[in-house]
This record gives C-alpha cells, sequence and structure tokens, in this order.
C-alpha cells in the first residue's frame, strides 16, 4: 500500500470539461457548479477527519441525474476524449504508476474510493479516484473504511510479515520442498487503531497474501535451487542477503519481508543439502 497524490484538478475542473460532452444536456455545467464543488469539499473534510465511511449530505441537484455522472465518469473520462486525463490519473506524469492498494500491479483502472452509485457527484472527483491495478479494483467493491491513498501515509512502518509453511522433515532430514508462504498484517503495527483497521480490511478484500505468495513463488524456488547446493549455513544466509542488497525495496515491500523472513528461518537452516 502505498501514498500517492492526486493530479492538480479539481472535481469541478473535470466536470466542467466533460459535462458539454453528454448529449441532450440543456443546463450548462456552471448550473450544478454549486453541489460538485460541495461534495468535493465534504470529501475532503471527511477525509481529513479520517472519516473515511461517512454518508453524504450533498444530494443531487434536480436536471443532473445519477446516470449521467456514471456516464460522464465510464463514456467521457475513462473512454472518451477525457482519456488523456484518465490515463494521467491512473499512471502519473511518467507512465509508471503502481497500483496504490497491491503496489505490484500496474495502475490501470481508477477505483472510486466513494463509489459512483452511492457518491454520484464524485464519480468524476479526481481525488476520488485512486489508481489500482483491475483485480484490486474489483476486490475493493463495497470496503467502506479502506486504505486512502492521498490521505493514508503507512512512511517507512514495517506493517507486513510472512510466515513460512513446510512439510517437516522427517527422521532428521532437513526439508527438501519450497515452503508455501503466508503474508499478514502485523496487530497494532502502528498506535493509529484505525488506520491499522483500515490496511487490514484492503489487505484482506485484496486477498494480498494469496497474491503475493503466487507472485513470488519463483524468488523462493530460486532460493531453494542454490541454498540446496550449500550446507553452511553461513553460504545460505549470505546469498539471501545479496539479493536483499541486489533487488533493494522498501524494508516494508512483501519481497523484501519475505527475504528477511527466509534468511533467518528454520527451513533454510534445515534445508536437506
Ligand atoms: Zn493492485
Amino acid at each position: 500500500m502505498r501514498h500517492a497524490e492526486p493530479i492538480a484538478l479539481s472535481n469541478l475542473d473535470l466536470f466542467s470539461r466533460l459535462y458539454p460532452r453528454l448529449r441532450n444536456t440543456v443546463d450548462p455545467a456552471e448550473t450544478f457548479a454549486d453541489e460538485i464543488r460541495a461534495a468535493e469539499a465534504e470529501y475532503i473534510e471527511q477525509c481529513e477527519r479520517q472519516n473515511f465511511g461517512y454518508d453524504t449530505r450533498v444530494t443531487l441537484p434536480s436536471g443532473l441525474l445519477k446516470t449521467q455522472m456514471v456516464s460522464l465518469y465510464e463514456s467521457h473520462l475513462r473512454g472518451g476524449s477525457g482519456r488523456e486525463v484518465y490515463d494521467l490519473i491512473i499512471e502519473g506524469e511518467h507512465g509508471t504508476n503502481k497500483c496504490c492498494y497491491c503496489n505490484i500491479r500496474a495502475a490501470d483502472t481508477a477505483d472510486h474510493y466513494k463509489e459512483k452509485a452511492e457518491h454520484p457527484l464524485l464519480a468524476v472527483c479526481p481525488r476520488n479516484l485512486i489508481p489500482s491495478c483491475s483485480k484490486c479494483n474489483e476486490k475493493q467493491k463495497g470496503v467502506r473504511e479502506k486504505f486512502n491513498p492521498f490521505y493514508d501515509d503507512l512512511g517507512g512502518a514495517l506493517w507486513l510479515r510472512c510466515t513460512l509453511e513446510w512439510a517437516r522433515h522427517k527422521r532428521g532430514m532437513g526439508p527438501d520442498t519450497i515452503p508455501g508462504m503466508r503474508f499478514s498484517v502485523i496487530p497494532g503495527f502502528l498506535p493509529d487503531t484505525a488506520l491499522v483497521g483500515r490496511v487490514s480490511a484492503t489487505f484482506k478484500a485484496a486477498n494480498l497474501s494469496k497474491r503475493w505468495a503466487t507472485e513470488y513463488a519463483d524468488v523462493i524456488g530460486r532460493i531453494h535451487r542454490k541454498a540446496s547446493k550449500l550446507s553452511r549455513q553461513h553460504d545460505r544466509k549470505f546469498i539471501v542477503d545479496e539479493m536483499i542488497q541486489y533487488d533493494w525495496q522498501p524494508p516494508n515491500s512483501p519481497y523484501q519481508v519475505l527475504l528477511k523472513t527466509v534468511r533467518d528461518s528454520d527451513w533454510l537452516r534445515d534445508l536437506k543439502g
């Protein structure tokens, strides 16, 4: 899970740009400016107060339909003339944004933090559009109090742990199988229990333990191949340490957490040479 900055466009900027594209619209975009601004102001205020699960008090003005707001997003931002802005939102200026939830896959969609069905006035609000991969986007549906990359920041906090699972050896022989791995959120990793709750809810909904285990299966396979040729514990640790340094990633990333777990594990020590 990573912190991100929204693009420097307001809800009203995007609405004003996209609304005239709707066919059969009679009112000019300015007619609805107050509500579009108010919905964004409410979102910012509630997020800054860490009240991410709030219900909106800003109602759709008469003359503006929920279906129009959904269409603004689907047909005119994601799928139409606004695509350039959409790409900037999800991919960032350099086109390399990773998904804000799993931080592994490339961001190729925008997840509505406040769902457009319940908060149609935020359908094209940049601060409500979270760069995410399609898998995470699909899995975060319906999670009300989840990690918000624009307001939450884990910094360097060590929030993740990894455990290895393997068949224990028989008759004094070491394990000769590649272990399975399970990731989990460290309970109470920060004093801010609400943030810990959001991280846990997002982690669980995105099924990150299983997805990361699949993602890194080849890493542990590689260690197994190399380490099983070495008999000394010191040499085995050394190859993992080399990987830790060579493929540098933040200490709280799943890759680094996995490598450190493997380096200090009984599995590596007892591995059948
Ligand atoms: Zn993702």
